[in-house]
């Protein structure tokens, strides 16, 4: 079981954005305790969210707040001028050019808390799936990813609704939450929940909303007018769609029953009723799924790499890009094996070693972020025959050429990973049965710290191999694991 901190209760106060009238509930939530061995902490990454929470919807708190890019995942920008508006509904909040890449090549590793039933468990993975429909999406068990989607059932007495989830993948390397309460297990909600959890808002808080309904808040109580805040997260909107799984029904927050909060406008009065009833995704829905999902495939945009040149890495980066690199062999996008970075129970030595040592970390020397050396990885990988033999008829992304300031031999490192699993398993190293395996997936964190962290660094400043794997064997019998085994 995993041993994360537990999040304090969800209540509504006024905060963070109050200067735009905005209710939101903030929560604090513990950050992954992610694989506990070795103890490693994650110098950038492992920070613990914050959350604003506006109606179901969970966002970054710092990403909301500051209007910055974060990892250049998901962009905000408060509008600056108050948007033209012609109704008479009131703007608790607008924001404009946010942009959100979804989970890496729409794999999502997922955790259930030990509360979720296997019943429960079954329905969910069957609805991921069936949200792939039109869209690469894939739902994976989390082995010891530190980015993934964990499952919870929190209830309290104190909280309206126990069905909520964070939007998309907001923050690379962390825990994010989806939380399906007892009351939260039906078809409809769980489409609902985890269409959030892929990367949707809510259709009602478009911000082309007005032009095909009205909102009378009028009958919303105060606390319940964030709910129909504007937002803007999603990139192409395409039609709106009153029947789509992600928005609200007619009478949604209403206080007087028999009156609706939300009015189609003229042309639009067949949804009066309809609106918000489906029970599972519509064909727009599966379509702007579809084209959400579609981005990472896209032509690279970049030919000159972003970043000056470097000599000095740090293992976080190391850690992304190995979690990308599982996701995308095992992406419907990517190379479709079921155990991503692993065969035969055992991770995948030689892909780690000829993608990102080859590939990520020369592009990342000559300074490409992490984002486009990677893009450069997916990039190589489509021109292979594996790649090619598995998608017929689409043509592989090309990449810009460029001259690594830092490079070395792959065999060097291929045998080092394997060196590293020995040791692992071997009575005088971690006497662990698995090697540098967990739960059938590569041992991420072991080999960002011993293998980038260590090897690589010591190598970098002119260690030789042997003197650098030394180093390793040494950090490695300065571990409270070794020594408990010694
Ligand atoms: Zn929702």
């Amino acid at each position: 079981m995993r041993a994360g901190k537990a999040c304090r209760a969800w209540a509504p106060v006024r905060a963070g954005l109050a200067q735009f009238g905005l209710l939101v509930a903030v929560s604090v939530c513990g950050a992954a305790g992610a694989a506990a061995q070795p103890a490693l902490q994650l110098d950038d990454t492992g920070s613990e969210p914050r959350y604003i929470q506006v109606d179901d919807q969970l966002f970054d708190a710092a990403v909301f707040e500051a209007g910055v890019d974060v990892q250049g995942q998901l962009r905000v920008q408060p509008r600056t001028a108050a948007p033209a508006d012609s109704s008479n509904v009131e703007r608790f909040l607008a924001f404009d050019n946010i942009t959100f890449g979804g989970w890496d090549y729409g794999v999502v590793p997922v955790e259930f808390d030990a509360s979720v039933t296997p019943t429960q468990r079954a329905m969910f993975m069957r609805i991921c799936q069936a949200w792939g429909r039109n869209a690469p999406i894939t739902c994976i068990e989390r082995t010891s990813q530190s980015g993934f989607l964990s499952v919870q059932k929190q209830s309290s007495a104190s909280v309206p609704s126990t069905c909520f989830s964070t939007v998309g993948q907001f923050r690379r390397l962390t825990r994010v939450v989806i939380n399906l309460g007892d009351n939260c297990w039906a078809d409809s909600v769980v489409f609902h929940e985890l269409g959030h959890a892929l990367g949707f808002q809510h259709e009602h808080q478009r911000p082309d909303r007005d032009t095909y309904l009205s909102v009378n808040l009028d009958v919303v109580p105060d606390n319940a007018r964030y709910a129909f805040a504007l937002l803007n997260l999603r990139d192409p909107l395409g039609p709106y769609d009153f029947l789509s799984v992600m928005h609200y029904s007619a009478g949604a927050f209403s206080s007087t029953p028999g009156t609706p909060s939300m009015v189609p406008r003229e042309g639009y009065m067949s949804y009066a009723t309809s609106m918000g009833t489906s029970r599972e995704p519509t064909g727009l829905d599966h379509e702007a799924m579809a084209n959400l999902y579609r981005v990472p495939m896209r032509r690279l945009s970049f030919t000159a790499p972003l970043q000056g040149a470097r000599t000095q890495f740090s293992r976080t980066d190391f850690l992304d890009a190995m979690e990308r690199l599982h996701a995308f062999y095992a992406s419907r996008m990517g190379l479709q094996r079921d155990g991503g970075l692993s065969i035969g129970g055992g991770p995948d030595f030689l892909g780690i070693a000829t993608w990102i040592f080859d590939v990520y970390l020369a592009a990342r020397s000559r300074g490409f972020s992490s984002e486009q050396s990677f893009q450069m990885v997916a990039a190589d990988i489509t021109r292979t025959d594996e790649w090619r033999g598995k998608h017929p008829g689409e043509s592989p992304l090309a990449r810009p050429g460029f001259t690594p300031v830092v490079s070395f031999d792959r065999q060097e490192f291929l045998q080092v990973l394997q060196q590293l699993d020995a040791f692992y398993r071997s009575p005088e190293g971690l006497q662990r049965p698995n090697g540098l395996s967990i739960a059938g997936g590569p041992d991420f964190l072991g080999i960002a710290a011993w293998l980038f962290d260590v090897y690589l660094n010591q190598r970098l400043s002119g260690a030789s191999p042997n003197v650098a794997w030394t180093r390793v064997t040494d950090a490695i019998r300065a571990t409270d694991e070794w020594k408990a085994r010694h």
